[in-house]
């Protein structure tokens, strides 16, 4: 593990150039052009790593970059399933923020939109495997999947994902650290939006053949945000909410939309069957639901746990002590967990403010990490 961390350190300003590359290609979601351009430029570094690249193309959102990485001689290979390495490379920065968020390296640190969630990840993945690589220690195919809507939940690149990790044995998911942890466990998540109809009247004129449905849609905010069990790690936010169209009118609409996170795969049943009975207290009006849960929890499971402890043990080779962490925010780690394959997230970086004007990158913990991530590849 000394030997890879070595190494790491000697890639390190290869690795910055290459985040700084895909930092400065700008990428959020909603612009396909600039998302294939972001894969494109990590699709070249695969080729220059001999990968088998497949570049799957999508319609509305940025294309996947499939890269294959498999062990030449058939004597050298141990057999065992492939690793899926699996990241995004849209953001949640619209094209120009790099006018205000400059990429620069200042303060230890690496600065710029998406570099921390999560370009430097997936430079991060490219490094470790050229090190496996270059030291001849490639025994186990590697399958580094990088999205191009992860942001918006991966409508998308899902069935994809999907499928890829079906045929994997472990996955290893290049989000951004925890603080300092990996994260064995996150919640899953649901969107639900609730649409209330009442009976428009004026309010002073006609006040009572008025049905309110903004008081209706009150009453169902109470509802659900009573489901809520903290203990349990169950939460239901409404945040989101419109409604009436003047002061003097009683309004005929209202709607609020739902963010709910459930801890265990089981809660998905309860709350879609709550949000299913909702009724109105006032007979003149109607609910409507809609939504479900679209990412579903990444259970701590024991395949998790066992990819955990063998990646403290690298760590602890390399001379740090890694942490273990759970999340209520999702990744596309809920989708290969929650079909049962063994899946490790948080492997990128370390840094802070994620989504934020201050996201950065510790560039203290590069090498580190990069070693780490290298190690658990060969291991
Ligand atoms: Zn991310």
């Amino acid at each position: 593990m000394r030997a890879l961390l070595a190494g790491a350190r000697r890639k390190q300003t290869s690795l910055l150039s290459l985040t700084r590359r895909l930092v400065l290609a700008e990428s959020p979601s909603s612009d396909k052009r600039a998302v294939d351009a972001c894969v494109a430029l990590a699709a070249a570094q695969a080729r220059s790593l001999d990968a088998s690249v497949r570049v799957h193309p999508q319609r509305r959102f940025g294309n996947l970059l499939e890269a294959r990485f498999t062990p030449h001689r058939a004597t050298s290979s141990t057999g065992g399933k492939p690793i899926l390495v699996l990241g995004h490379l849209d953001t949640v920065w619209p094209i120009g923020t790099l006018k205000t968020m400059p990429c620069r390296v200042r303060g230890g640190r690496l600065w710029g939109p998406g570099a921390m969630d999560m370009k430097v990840g997936a430079a991060m993945a490219l490094t470790a495997i050229e090190m496996v690589l270059e030291a001849g220690l490639l025994r186990r195919e590697i399958v580094l999947l990088l999205t191009g809507d992860e942001e918006i939940g991966s409508p998308a690149s899902r069935p994809t994902t999907e499928a890829i990790a079906k045929t994997c044995g472990a996955v290893y998911v290049m989000e951004p650290a925890q603080g300092l942890a990996y994260k064995t466990a996150r919640k899953g998540i649901g969107d639900w939006r609730i649409e209330v109809k009442g009976i428009a009247a004026h309010a002073g004129v006609d006040f009572e053949k008025g049905a309110n449905a903004i008081r209706e849609l009150a009453r169902a905010v109470e509802t659900v945000s009573g489901w809520t069990n903290r203990k349990r790690g169950l939460t239901v936010s409404v945040g989101v909410i419109g409604g009436g169209a003047a002061s003097n009118v009683v309004p005929a609409e209202a709607w609020a939309e739902v963010d709910v996170r459930i801890p265990r795969a089981v809660d998905a049943a309860l709350m879609v069957r709550r949000f299913a009975a909702l009724k109105p207290a006032d007979p003149r009006c109607s609910v409507a639901v809609s939504g479900g849960i679209s990412r579903p929890p990444m259970e701590r499971s024991r395949g998790t746990v066992r990819l955990f402890q063998k990646a403290r043990t690298l760590a602890s080779e390399l001379g740090f002590s890694l942490g273990e962490a759970s999340t209520g925010g999702g990744s596309d780690g809920n989708f290969t967990a929650a079909l049962g394959i063994p899946t490790l997230d948080g492997m990128g970086a370390v840094g802070e403010g994620a989504h934020a004007q201050h996201e950065s990158v510790f560039l203290d913990h590069l090498a580190p990490r990069t070693a780490l991530l290298a190690g658990m590849l060969i291991h």
